[in-house]
């Protein structure tokens, strides 16, 4: 038991969780004498069928370590140099991947586009596309959205139609980062093609760790041909895993009984739990509508302070006073509740 988190479950990410037992099952499973390497094992085999199974369709799969990979990887494999990638001012292959888009792809630039809660707006894409079309611009090759979005929102399948269609229009291909793509999933209720290809998407990254595995994300090509030559980018960027039976064994665990969509919707279900108590606070304010698995506070600093101070660990880099409460795979209601108690006592001693 770690003691600077206390032994608790905290709310700061879906990745302080541990690995799920269905996941950690499959993985057991997997341990079983010799088989052969760098993903020519029928583990792999049977976890990219059964991904096609789930989305009812053919599609190209690829298993990497984590979703920086994932994304720039995929993205690479859309772009030239010399095009750009449109993506949400907020998104995490803007944010948070230390440029591996543009590294991996050789210098494509990314170009921001605004919009509320994460999400795009889908009439900011052609002006962005159209503002120049001579050749001393980057020429627009890809829109890039990210399935829950980084404020916690979920795109419905009527608006990821509307960016679908947009893209079409304009020739861009379709990405998505699904991180967290089984939140979205449970929060709408949908079968998975329908938030995918079914509205466009080209190539989804589809999330494991935050899901409840100990690492790995899928690559998925809906549109296969630009699937061509994947398994070299992967291999140069030390995405090819030799034991791959172990990143993808767990994909079998998480997709066949079911357990990905039931651990997405208990931690969406705590998030609304969470959301529900704090709405209760009159001194608390949320900052973005929550549709999945976390909730986006303003509390005043000093409630931040001292919350901290009693150990609870949460993210607060949304400006000032803004802090992230995110709920995992194994979040519990005991966790909201004694969360929510440290809460009412250290806002009633401000
Ligand atoms: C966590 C996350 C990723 C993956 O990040 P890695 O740390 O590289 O695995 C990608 N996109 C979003 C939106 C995320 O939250």
């Amino acid at each position: 038991m770690n003691e600077s988190l206390n032994g608790r479950r905290q709310f700061a990410s879906d990745n302080y969780a541990g690995i799920c037992p269905e996941a950690w099952a499959a993985m057991e499973a997997a341990n079983h004498g010799h088989t052969r390497s760098y993903g020519d094992d029928p583990w792999t085999q049977q976890a990219a069928d059964l991904i096609r199974e789930v989305f009812e369709t053919p599609c190209e799969v690829f298993f990497v370590f984590n979703g920086t990979a994932a994304n720039s990887l995929a993205l690479a494999s859309l772009c030239q140099s010399y095009h750009s990638i449109l993506c949400h001012e907020t998104a995490h292959v803007e944010t948070d991947e230390c440029g591996a888009p543009e590294f991996f792809s050789n210098g494509t630039k990314v170009l921001l586009l605004p919009g509320n809660n994460g999400k795009i707006e889908p009439a900011s894409i052609e002006p962005m596309v159209k503002r120049r079309t001579d050749i001393h611009y980057p020429k627009p090759r890809v829109v890039s959205v990210t399935q829950v979005t980084e404020l916690g929102a979920v795109y419905s399948v009527a608006e990821l139609k509307i960016i679908g269609q947009r893209a079409r229009e304009l020739e861009l291909k379709f990405h998505m980062d699904g991180a967290r793509f089984a939140n979205a999933v449970a929060a709408l209720g949908v079968k998975p093609r329908e938030t995918s290809w079914e509205t466009g998407v080209d190539v989804l990254c589809l999330g494991g760790a935050k899901n409840g595995m100990a690492v790995g994300e899928a690559v998925v090509f809906f549109n296969r041909e630009l699937a061509a030559e994947f398994d070299y980018r992967c291999k140069q960027a030390g995405q090819l895993a030799s034991k791959m039976r172990f990143l993808a064994a767990p994909w079998l665990g998480m997709l066949k009984s079911g357990a990905w969509l039931r651990h997405a919707a208990q931690a969406n279900q705590m998030a609304q739990e969470l959301e529900t108590r704090l709405k209760e606070l009159p001194e608390i304010q949320l900052m973005f509508p929550r549709q999945a698995n976390s909730v986006f506070v303003k509390l005043p600093e000093r409630a931040i302070e001292e919350m901290q101070r009693r150990g609870w660990w949460f993210y607060t880099f949304i400006g000032q006073g803004g802090c992230r409460l995110m709920c995992s795979w194994d979040t519990i209601e005991p966790d909201v509740r004694a969360f929510m108690t440290e809460l009412k006592e250290v806002l009633a001693h401000q």
